[in-house]
């Protein structure tokens, strides 16, 4: 008996040291943002990138289940449940199954959880990491499946969604749990547990055009947010618009859109520096435009692109780690992995 009781208390008392020891995951997705959107972005910025600092690189194949090139919904699903599934399709795999996916599981463990974005929130990329539904463009379901969500905060545009609806429903009067902010000040001062802060009633402009708050400032507010939670937490922050920018095939945006980013892979990365116990991913769901970079000048920091396509391209994307369990991210490997990696990370 005694035996027993004591096998019990190292039992429990390993079981309490683990779940203290997990880890923060802080998973950044630069839509769009292939080598060459890196490689522009750094010497436009005095050929200096945060990604510098980061301790292992790997090569992520992103065709998704039937097609080589993959939208954001099919790799933001392989990336967030480590399945692939159809182009359009968010969080169903080809059978027809809902999937968990890594915020869930996190949320199961006992993470508080925060996703950002400067598109709208219910737009592909952040929805794979809540909704599940057969097409990426019912934005009103989508909405639906983010009020009913345990989610504890959120910040990006698309306001219109939970309050114009055909329903008739105003989803924000519904989310009773949530506090509603107009700025991220009022983030910080707050003791409420679930946030929520539309920055635009529908898609955010793009920063050339004046987006506020910067992606670099949500991203250090919702941090201490996490922090004063005091449980480990998952955060996805997705540079959106690097993606449009692409598809656009406008230098001038995708520089400005990516020296965002950069700017908000510094700020984790100082953080994590300081954490010791965060893992921080930067990835990307695929290439956007077939960018090629064909001059420019060193001097004057100045990069001249040219694009192949208006659409995606089927290149591998990079994957950068830094902090408790990086390593397993190296190699090359289908974007699926980027989940069971990081799944890895938080059970092993
Ligand atoms: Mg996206
Ligand atoms: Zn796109």
């Amino acid at each position: 008996m005694r035996q027993l009781s004591i096998l019990l208390a190292v039992l429990i008392y390993a079981e309490c040291n683990s779940q203290e020891n997990l880890p923060n995951i802080i998973l950044l997705i630069g839509d769009g943002t292939g080598l060459t959107q890196i490689s522009s972005g750094m010497y436009a910025n005095n050929n200096k990138t945060a990604l510098e600092s980061f301790e292992y690189i790997g090569l992520s194949k992103t065709h998704s289940f039937d097609q080589l090139i993959t939208d954001s919904a099919a790799s933001g699903t392989a990336i967030a449940s480590g399945v692939k599934t159809y182009n359009r399709v968010i969080g169903i795999n080809p059978k027809n199954i809902p999937q968990k996916n890594i915020l869930e599981i996190c949320q199961e463990k006992g993470y508080s959880t925060a996703l950002l974005a400067t598109s709208s929130i219910v737009h592909a990329t952040p929805a794979s990491f809540y909704a599940k539904v057969k097409s990426r463009y019912q934005y009103q379901d989508i909405a639906l499946q983010l009020s009913e969500h345990s989610l504890d905060l959120f910040i990006g545009g698309g306001k219109t969604h939970f309050i114009k609806r055909r329903d008739k429903r105003n989803l924000i009067n519904e989310m009773t749990e949530y506090e509603f902010v107009n700025n991220l000040d009022q983030i910080v001062n707050n003791n409420s547990k679930k946030m929520a802060y539309f920055t635009y009633m529908e898609e955010p402009p793009s920063r050339l055009e004046g987006r506020k708050p910067a992606l670099e400032d949500m991203t250090s507010t919702s941090i201490r947010k996490m922090e004063s939670l005091g449980k480990p937490f998952f955060m996805m922050i997705e540079g959106s618009q690097i993606d449009w920018a692409g598809h656009d095939n406008d230098m001038k945006y995708l520089l400005s859109e990516f020296k965002e980013f950069n700017r908000t892979i510094a700020r984790v990365i100082e953080y994590a520096k300081k954490d010791r116990n965060t893992l921080v991913i930067v990835t990307a769901d695929h290439e956007t435009g077939g960018l090629a970079l064909s001059g420019g000048s060193l001097k004057k920091n100045t990069v001249k692109g040219v694009f192949s396509m208006e659409g995606h391209s089927a290149t591998m994307v990079p994957v950068f780690s830094y902090g408790p369990n990086a390593e397993i991210f190296k190699g090359i490997y289908e974007n699926t992995e980027i989940f069971d990696k990081m799944l890895m990370a938080i059970t092993k």
